[in-house]
């Protein structure tokens, strides 16, 4: 897709003015990890954020940092580190930038934190006729709510006021638990227990039916690190992760070889280590050797309490009937969403993170298309949500089911927004 000009600000001065001097349409960029165009417009002006990245102010002793939003986590970390600090709710990588996070109100595996937006305290917000605004809960709340998860609708956050909590060392614990008892389980062993810091767990293929839940409890300090690294060093090599994938995906037999061996090799040692240092795992880990014939590609399923035996069902039987090349699936938790005024957590939800090889060729990307449409619609059916970020395959009736909300955002943009200027190829297609 072809934009008409780049910028790359460094200010929320110059943001402010390149946005009110520009008459087309202006889509914003971070990390640029999101998979569908929602960063760019066709014809329009893109503002590349990565040149606002710098720390705006700490605030140690009342659990405060503020940023530019074009710092990614891991350079967050950086600063934090050395104070004791840690990032709150962030994702499970940690190259995304500040304001890509908060503009997909993103989550991680943080026990009952939920999304980003419940760690944000306040906002800098360039609007479509250049104001530079603070919003937050209490100043301008609509404006807060519309711009946390609302993926540069309705105008540019340029600075970022976010909850840090202390730096603790975390020791990990892993079970097999059957499917029907994993709710259960995961309420009373996990949500109750006030030790428990990071969660998720693993569905296999090809029968995704037997969740490894895996547990990062808070550790004694005296309990000696089997991780000695504070950080996840910066560019580090990860070919070996590469090649295993490689073979898992395009070697017969696998995938049982993931479930049988590979994947309990990796889970039963025991492990100790500072929670920045799991949340500074590196997204290259996850690229593949070449794009040449195939890439990964994500995409996430929120589905309510009542929903989640169904919905896991009837999701394993579809990725089988459609032969769907699924590396695992990663089960997680979040409390109702309080703040975005387009939640993904409408109540509290259970999601299931797909990550799936798809082949690059056209009639297999139609093919992905076909069976998304058709998961989409089972997670409508239980009363869930898909997530936004990924690839752009939702018809616009299943993203109106999804997100009723997408008409009170729709009003609120008009509001501060009239001619539209704020837009990408997420947008264009469904607001
Ligand atoms: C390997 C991988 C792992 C992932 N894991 C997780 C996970 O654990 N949890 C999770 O929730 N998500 C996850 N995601 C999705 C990820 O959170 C989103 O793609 C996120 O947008 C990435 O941040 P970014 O900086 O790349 O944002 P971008 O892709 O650059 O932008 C995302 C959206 O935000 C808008 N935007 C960006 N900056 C601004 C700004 N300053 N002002 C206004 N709008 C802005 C853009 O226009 C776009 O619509 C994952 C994605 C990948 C590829």
């Amino acid at each position: 897709m072809a934009v008409s000009r780049i910028e790359v600000p460094g200010s929320a001065a110059e943001v402010a003015s390149a946005v009110a001097s520009w008459q087309g349409q202006v889509a914003v960029g971070g990390g640029r990890y999101s998979m569908g165009g929602q960063i760019g417009v066709k014809g329009g002006l893109h503002l590349d954020m990565r040149r606002l990245n710098q720390l705006v102010w700490i605030r140690p002793e009342a659990r405060t940092v503020r940023v530019q939003v074009g710092m990614r986590w891991r350079d967050l970390q950086d600063v934090l580190d050395p104070l004791g600090l840690a990032v709150k709710i962030m994702q499970s990588y940690s190259k995304f930038t500040v304001g890509g996070s908060v503009s997909v109100n993103c989550h991680g595996r943080y026990v009952g934190l939920g999304p980003i937006g419940h760690s944000v305290r306040s906002l800098q917000l360039v609007t479509a006729d250049g104001s530079v605004l603070e919003v937050g809960p209490k100043q301008r709340p609509e404006l807060f709510a519309a711009a946390i998860g609302g993926y540069g609708a309705v105008g540019v956050i340029t600075e970022v006021e976010l909850d840090v909590v202390p730096n603790v060392r975390i020791e990990r614990r892993v079970r097999q638990v059957s499917l029907e008892g994993y709710a259960d389980f995961f309420r009373q062993s996990v949500l109750a227990d006030s030790t428990a810091v990071l969660h998720n767990a693993d569905l296999l293929p090809p029968d995704f039916d037997a969740p490894v839940s895996v547990t990062w409890h808070r550790a004694d300090d005296g309990k000696p690190l089997t991780e000695k690294s504070r950080l996840v060093p910066r560019g580090a090599s990860y070919a070996l992760e590469q090649n295993a994938i490689f073979v898992m995906t395009e070697v017969p037999g696998g995938t049982r070889l993931r479930e049988k061996v590979v994947h309990p090799m990796l889970m039963r040692p025991p492990a100790v280590k500072w929670l920045n240092h799991e949340a500074s795992l590196d997204a290259a880990e996850l690229e593949p050797r070449t794009r040449a014939m195939s890439t990964y590609v994500l995409q996430e399923y929120f589905i309510p309490d009542l929903g989640f035996i169904p919905f896991a069902r009837a999701m394993a039987a579809l990725l089988r009937r459609r032969d769907v090349e699924v590396l695992n699936i990663s089960i997680r938790h979040s409390p109702a969403d309080r703040v975005s005024a387009l939640p993904w957590a409408r109540q509290e939800v259970f999601s299931f993170v797909l990550y799936y090889k798809q082949r690059t060729w056209r009639s297999a990307q139609e093919r992905v298309g076909r069976w998304t449409r058709e998961l989409i619609d089972l997670a409508l059916e239980q009363g869930g949500r898909y997530y936004l970020p990924y690839q752009l395959h939702a018809t616009a009736s299943q993203f109106i089911r999804a997100y009723p909300e997408a008409e009170h955002l729709r009003r609120l943009k008009g509001a501060v927004d009239p001619q539209g200027k704020f837009s990408n190829e997420l947008w264009r297609r469904y607001l």
